[in-house]
């Protein structure tokens, strides 16, 4: 593997060393269309999986390069595309759980299967639903919006809530819906061979 020197790991940076790449290996010049690719998705147009097309073992040097450009994400357990939105966002570290009182003591959000929801979303902001829940930038936004309205921050209408249901329904309870009770017995149906449960040998 050749060595570079470490710069600042910015878009531009991997655009210019990829460009190098594209012009000292025959590789990209016998095929422009998977450069044009990179720049394509480096250009923020990212609509297709890149580990899907870069996992391929002739495209090894872009994935090398991307591993080499990401040296705080372990070899192992990352997609491409976990390494692209570093490059991407210049990010040299894994986020950490944004509620500051942390019950976790500010997870790093490094489990990339829990918390890496994809290119376009990123990360998850919090180590748990404990935390999201907790979030005072959530809950207390969502606080001083009810206190706002109705003067006591944690108002909750029901009746308003049923007055919804019914308008969109026709009926206060999801049960003595039609629609309701048919799509749920539908799922019984495919999931356990009849409509019902009770109507299953388990019961
Ligand atoms: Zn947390």
């Amino acid at each position: 593997m050749r060595r570079r020197p470490r710069t600042k790991k910015t878009k531009n940076n991997f655009v210019n060393i990829a460009l190098e790449d594209y012009h000292s290996n025959s590789y990209y010049v016998q095929h422009p269309e998977l450069f044009a690719e990179l720049q394509r998705i480096l250009n923020g147009h990212i609509t297709i999986s890149i580990s899907k097309t870069l996992n391929m073992a002739e495209h090894k040097d872009i994935k090398e390069l991307m591993i080499q450009l990401t040296p705080n994400m372990p070899v192992e357990g990352h997609s491409l595309n976990e390494r692209l939105y570093w490059i991407l966002h210049d990010m040299h570290d894994f986020p950490t759980c944004q509620t500051p009182d942390c019950i976790n003591n500010g997870a790093k959000l490094d489990n990339s299967r829990k918390y890496f929801k994809g290119i376009t979303v990123g990360y998850s902001k919090h180590c748990c639903n404990k935390c999201a829940q907790f979030d005072p930038k959530t809950t207390q936004a969502k606080k001083a919006t009810t206190l706002k309205k109705h003067g006591d921050p944690n108002y909750r209408n029901t009746e308003k809530s049923r007055q919804t249901f019914t308008q969109n329904f026709g009926v206060d309870h999801p049960m003595k819906s039609k629609s309701f009770r048919d799509k749920l017995a539908k799922q019984h149906l495919e999931e356990f061979g009849k409509e019902w449960y009770f109507q299953t040998e388990d019961f």
